[in-house]
């Protein structure tokens, strides 16, 4: 295979059989997006991924969870995915769970038929960029769909019986919105049913449309003590029943919750409160090196 870009995989996929799928991503104009850009859109055809199995399989347990790469795998046709697992159930019968990245819009692709075909052959989870529930924040970002879209597709997913990581970017609007941004995301996230929610810091990476934006002063980033501010509000409006994963080198605090756990919670809370009353605005910059992010 002719793949340039370096292969990613989410925190909890560590344990995952990892094989490459694609390399690039579908849509590519997302303006904070500095992961894929420059790498043109490619998949692997099953019998490379054939030979990536073989390559892989004495050093994984027959029950293995396995993780596609790529920005956008599902982007790909019902067909196409299904052949790669006819691939994947050839040498692992008994695999766990198979799991990759999705936009919402790769979901609005696919049919209800197609959703529930490939979550029987073992599709089990999508890792999915929500990003916010603030569809203003959307649009600045360009992230080409509305909260309403996500909520929609979301459902589609629940109704597959398919499971779902969302991300959640904390300050993605910029200075100003941080609260009105954490009560729309919550609101967002309590009509659905996500397995785990993972949130990262807003940071404005360079050669992004967003770098180009803030020098122009189209975008003024939220301050640390913003960025909590919002993480504050989201989490006390958050009411589903899921797992809160914050831990992130690019998030000024670091918790991971089950959100149904209502001691867990308030200690959490608790201590975001005192971290925003105890610390100065210059203590709290010094939480995330962003700057250090800006000059790479
Ligand atoms: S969908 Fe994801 S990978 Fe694609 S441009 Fe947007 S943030 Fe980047």
């Amino acid at each position: 295979m002719d793949f340039t870009e370096p292969a990613l995989r989410p925190p909890q996929e560590a344990h995952s059989l990892l094989l490459r799928a694609t390399q690039g991503c579908t849509y590519n104009d997302c303006n904070f997006c500095y992961v894929s850009r420059g790498y043109p859109f490619m998949a692997v055809t099953p019998e490379q991924m054939e030979q990536e199995v073989l390559s892989q399989k004495p050093f994984f347990r027959p029950d293995t969870t396995i993780y596609l790469t790529g920005s956008n795998p599902f982007a790909l046709s019902a067909e196409k995915l299904e052949e790669y697992l006819i691939v994947l159930r050839r040498h692992f019968p008994h695999f766990r769970e198979l799991s990759m990245q999705s936009r919402i819009d790769d979901i609005s692709r696919k049919s209800r038929e197609e959703l529930l075909h490939l979550h029987k052959m073992g599709l089990a989870q999508l890792y999915i960029g929500t990003e916010n529930g603030n569809d203003a924040v959307l649009r600045l970002m360009n992230k080409g769909y509305t909260s309403a879209d996500a909520v929609e597709q979301l459902h589609r997913l629940d109704d597959a019986g398919i499971a779902y990581t969302t991300f959640y970017i904390i300050g993605m609007g910029g200075r100003g919105v941080g609260t009105t941004s954490g009560k729309a995301t919550a609101a967002m996230f309590n009509q659905v049913h996500p397995r785990r929610i993972t949130t990262t810091g807003m940071t404005v990476f360079p050669h992004t449309p967003l770098a180009d934006m803030a020098r122009d002063g189209l975008f003024v980033e939220a301050s640390e003590r913003e960025k909590i501010e919002e993480l504050l509000v989201f989490l006390e409006h958050l009411s589903v029943d899921t797992f809160y994963d914050g831990i992130h080198y690019l998030n000024p605090l670091n918790y991971r919750f089950a959100n149904s756990n209502e001691m867990e919670k308030s200690r959490v809370l608790d201590d975001i409160r005192e971290t925003l009353q105890t610390c100065s605005d210059e203590e709290l910059e010094k939480m995330v090196n962003r700057k250090l992010m800006h000059s790479l």
